[in-house]
């Protein structure tokens, strides 16, 4: 990727690697001197597509006595190797939790 500089400043930037709550990595750019923060339109569409990946995934909740149970899509069963594993660990975090095989 070739040098920015600021749009605000006029001074060299330097490129970041941050991630978002939801755990989607990004690239952005930080002026050297002012601070200013820019994504380019390839960056935005980088975000844009990993939340699309994202929404794939979009599950029903469904009460099953006290408790509620998640479908996991036939896809992601096949992308993860979910079809052999017997049983799976939830894992809270900060926002939301993580599932995975044990
Ligand atoms: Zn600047």
């Amino acid at each position: 990727m070739k040098k920015k500089s600021c749009p605000v400043c006029s001074k060299s930037m330097a490129l970041k690697v941050s991630k978002t709550p939801e755990g989607v990595k990004y690239s952005y750019f930080v002026c050297n001197s002012c601070g200013e923060e820019i994504l380019s339109m390839k960056q935005l569409e980088c975000v844009a597509k990993e939340y699309r990946e994202l929404r794939k995934y979009n599950v029903k909740l469904t009460k099953w006595g006290e408790s509620y149970g998640m479908r996991i899509p036939k896809d992601l069963v096949k992308k993860e190797k979910l079809d052999k594993v017997k049983e799976l660990v939830i894992i809270p975090e900060k926002v939301g939790f993580r599932v995975v095989p044990v």
